[in-house]
């Protein structure tokens, strides 16, 4: 007896034994291999099923068993060493294999329609066209003349059928007859060229020479180098020679933002097929572009977070840009890190990797150093570009116009004065953080969270960040009806109205997730920009990330006190990193950049450490610091969340979980909690975590394990949700 053990989507962590179909031969069902789609009865409904063994027995008794419906793919759709990388992911990230499976698929394929491999629609001889005798089918000319041109026993395109004037009748009469069926023309490849670089600094010579020598098999390289030192022009050269080579290049990118950009770079350098993956595609278009890597006719896939698991035909190097940035962790559902699963990527299709950033996390830093990645460094900016100057701006006792210092107004002046462009930054959008009563104090919380709802004064409202409710911006206090009511804080939205007033003659950019709203209207924006035209820059982290503006030469920090005092033992790194990363925006052509940072602690020591050290050296102290607390990436930490409407049983929930586990922990684990998260109300819910750290990666899973055993046997009322995050990037 065969029976298929299927990974199906679903929150349970175990696979589902199924009979095969009832009409599929046994030859057949034998040959099925691991990867294939099929569809499957699963409780009241129908899914898609990936097949990963045929068993010779299952646990389950016959007459339990149900059996699979079809099979929905003649060839697995999922390549092996995606299949091994989904496995590997299930078990490192404790999720259900079902559910790691479907996070792989385009939804198309999820939702088990057919592929569509890219080619040609076709037609081919059948077995039985084949041992036709010559000279039949006299009796029809068409038929005889189609059955001619596919003799050779090579399919024919439909096109060209239509071009001798056999019609789509003629073929589907031979079809019926079981002459002849519908095929797919595989694309042909065409060899992707490239045209040449840059003239490489001695800097970028060096780097690139060593990764050459190490261009095949499994090697995981980080590239440090400060912003605008060229990092870029390194990976356009290693693609370069792994075009060269035939291979394919897989390259992630943290965000939408930087598609555009980062496109017409690679398009200009690359006589080559590039297929883009990110959530500002239609779903036909990614894909497409998930078929065309398949079949090795895309020679260059870029994408985000999700595109880690683009199968590949030929892959020959995978770089991950920007390799610190939070966006490449998954936040709900399945909670991976695509960077770290890009370097087990790697280590299964035994080709490099290469993490590269201006500000490396400090996971990486610590591999790098350690030697288990090679380093590679970049000190200085590439061409002519120096790197800013950087200072900060004490603002304490000084007046402050919507964020802005008389200093600062008079920086921003200077540099448009001269036809220059200025970022500045400001990490909050909206008007005001908050509206308040100035008669009874009334203050605008959300009612679902333990929150404060931002004002937003353009639409006249106040929005929740957390929860997204909306209500009207009140005209008087619902409290005690005064009109008196004040915007407290400051949001971009805000200071975008003071640029105005002080610099109307120049046009005033706001980039946030309220302004940027579509898909194209960053890289309209971009365009406009890089015009190099006067103008201002105001924005959220939006604007941070890997841009390239070469006309701006002054960046600001409106309130860079707000990244000071997190309480997140991941609070300094961010800080540096953000602070580091926007003040990369300056300077980046010809003309000098500055960088300002107002503050009203302008000693604090991480502030101090920014100035004088840089990010390198500052690094390697929070790395220091890490391994004194025993903080990732010496310790490791876990963190299993649950929520539910009710606090109190949310939090016993955890704490019997804990009593649960109690001895059977493994040795070297600690738990910490329950404790409440942070933010402990959100969108109604109340929520709690528990904490299990431990020094070596091995017991601490195994400890997620038992965790995750104990809290899968506990009994618990419908509305608790429980999670686990393994590499937690916040402990929100
Ligand atoms: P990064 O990716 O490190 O931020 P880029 O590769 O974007 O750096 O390079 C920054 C700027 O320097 C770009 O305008 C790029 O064209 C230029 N550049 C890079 N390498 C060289 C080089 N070898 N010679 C001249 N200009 C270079
Ligand atoms: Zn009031
Ligand atoms: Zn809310």
């Amino acid at each position: 007896m065969s029976v298929l053990r299927l990974a199906i989507p679903s929150p349970l962590r175990r696979l589902f034994d199924y009979l095969p179909p009832e009409d599929l031969p046994l030859a057949e069902v034998d040959k099925l291999a691991p990867g294939t789609r099929l569809l499957v009865p699963f409780g009241r409904r129908k899914v898609t099923g990936y097949l990963l063994e045929v068993a010779q027995a299952s646990d389950v008794a016959r007459g339990q068993l149900k059996r699979a419906l079809t099979v929905i793919d003649q060839q697995p759709a999922l390549p092996a060493d995606l299949l091994q990388l989904c496995l590997w992911a299930s078990n490192y990230y404790h999720h259900p294999q079902g559910e790691v499976f479907s996070a792989a698929f385009p939804r198309r394929l999820r939702e088990g329609k057919e592929r569509q491999p890219p080619g040609q629609a076709g037609w081919t001889l059948t077995t039985q066209g084949k041992g036709l005798p010559a000279g039949a089918l006299q009796r029809s000319p068409k038929q005889a003349l189609a059955l001619a041109l596919l003799q050779n026993g090579q399919p024919v395109s439909a096109a060209r059928l239509q071009a001798e004037a056999i019609s789509p009748a003629v073929l589907r009469a031979l079809a019926e007859k079981g002459l002849i069926e519908r095929c797919t023309i595989a694309a042909e490849t065409r060899p992707a060229s490239s045209r040449p670089g840059l003239n490489p600094t001695d800097e970028q010579a060096r780097v690139l020479s060593a990764l050459r020598a190490d261009a095949t098999g499994f090697k995981c390289h980080l590239l440090e180098g400060v912003t605008g030192s060229g990092k870029t022009e390194i990976y356009l050269q290693l693609i370069t020679d792994c075009l060269a080579r035939g291979q394919q290049a897989l390259v992630l990118i943290p965000e939408i933002g930087l598609t555009p950009q980062t496109l017409r770079r690679f398009e200009a350098r690359f006589d080559a097929d590039i297929a883009v993956l990110h959530s500002g595609l239609t779903e036909a278009q990614r894909y497409q572009s998930w078929e065309a890597a398949r079949a090795g006719t895309a020679h260059i896939v870029i994408g985000t977070r999700s595109a880690v698991f683009t199968p590949l035909a030929n892959a020959g190097l995978i770089i991950v840009d920007e390799e610190h940035d939070g966006s490449y962790k998954q936040q709900d559902g399945f909670r991976y890190s695509a960077r770290d699963v890009a370097v087990k990527r790697g280590q299964l299709l035994g080709c490099s990797v290469l993490l590269g950033s201006a500000t490396p996390s400090l996971e990486s830093m610590h591999n790098a150093l350690s030697g288990r990645y090679h380093h590679h460094r970049l000190t200085a900016r590439a061409g002519t570009a120096q790197i800013p100057e950087l200072s900060v701006l004490d603002v304490r006792k000084k007046p402050l116009s919507a964020g802005l210092s008389a200093e600062l107004v008079a920086a921003i002046k200077a540099a448009l004065d001269r036809g220059e462009q200025a970022l500045l930054f400001l990490n909050r959008r909206g008007y005001a953080p908050v509206l308040q009563c100035h008669d009874c104090g009334w203050i605008s919380e959300c009612n679902a969270c333990d929150a404060r709802m931002t004002v937003h004064r353009r639409e006249n409202r106040l929005r929740c960040h957390h929860c997204g409710a909306r209500h009207t911006l009140p005209a008087d206090c619902p409290h005690c009806h005064s009109k008196h009511l004040l915007a407290k804080g400051l949001g971009t939205e805000q200071t975008e109205v003071r640029l105005r007033e002080l610099f109307g003659r120049y046009p005033v950019f706001r980039v946030d997730s309220d302004s940027m709203q579509g898909r194209d209207s960053m890289a309209a924006l971009t365009e406009e920009i890089n015009r190099g035209e006067p103008a201002i820059l105001l924005g959220t982290q939006m604007l941070t990330k890997g841009h390239h503006f070469p006309a701006v030469t002054l960046v600001a920090v409106l309130d860079a006190d707000a990244l000071l005092f997190s309480a997140d033992f991941r609070g300094e790194e961010r800080m540096a990193q953000l602070l580091t990363q926007v003040g990369g925006r300056a300077g980046r052509a010809n003309l000098p950049g500055r960088v300002m940072l107002q503050s009203h602690y302008p000693d604090h020591p991480s502030m101090q450490q920014m100035l004088t050290a840089g990010y390198a050296e500052q690094a390697r102290n929070m790395l220091e610091l890490r391994k004194q607390g025993g903080l990732p990436p010496f310790g490791q930490i876990v963190v299993l969340r649950a929520d539910c409407s009710d606090a109190r049983y949310t939090e016993d929930f955890l704490a019997q979980l804990r009593q649960e586990v109690g001895t059977s922990l493994p040795a070297g684990v600690s738990l910490i909690g329950p404790l409440p998260s942070p933010m402990q109300r959100r969108a109604g819910r109340h929520r709690f975590q528990l904490l299990a750290t431990a020094l070596d990666r091995k017991r601490l899973h195994n400890a997620a394990s038992l965790l995750i055993s104990r809290a899968e046997s506990m009994k618990v009322r419908k509305g608790l949700k429980w999670s686990v995050d393994i590499d937690p990037q916040d402990l929100f």
